[in-house]
């Protein structure tokens, strides 16, 4: 079942400089940055009444948040939604004509296993799934 807005990922070229932006400009307070190496990105969050800002830096020129700055420029990436069966949610959207990005889910930032759904199928909105991994607690 989805639980809720977990976050919204939005692509920078530069935490350094969008860090503050945030800090500065809204008030919000950084709670942490975290490397995924798999998906070649640094990530800073901010905590928005429960919901996250995952703001994402490609690490490298391959890396897929590289490709959307070069094809859109900075700005909102994805929209996650949390569930407590990632499985079973998978199921769900495909068995929806759903087009997955990833058959089975793997691990992303905050120790949370993560899947997403193609935008093509999904109105043009990149749309992750999340769950917290079994026994682990969420970093933030
Ligand atoms: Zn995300």
């Amino acid at each position: 079942m989805i639980q809720a807005i977990d976050h919204l990922g939005i692509a920078v070229r530069s935490l350094d400089e969008a860090v503050p932006l945030y800090e500065n400009a809204l008030g919000l307070r950084c709670l942490g940055r975290e490397e995924v190496a798999s998906q070649k990105v640094r990530t800073a969050f901010f905590d928005v009444g429960g919901v996250h800002l995952e703001l994402l830096e490609p690490t490298s020129p391959d890396s897929t948040i590289a490709k959307f700055i070069n094809d859109r420029g900075e700005g909102i990436h994805h929209i996650a939604f949390r569930t407590d069966d990632i499985g079973g949610q998978l199921k769900q959207a495909a068995g929806a004509g759903v087009r997955l990005i990833h058959e089975t889910p793997f691990e992303g930032a905050a120790n949370k296993l993560v899947a997403f759904l193609h935008p093509k199928s999904t109105r043009g909105v990149l749309t992750e799934l999340c769950a917290v991994k079994p026994g682990a607690e969420p970093k933030h």
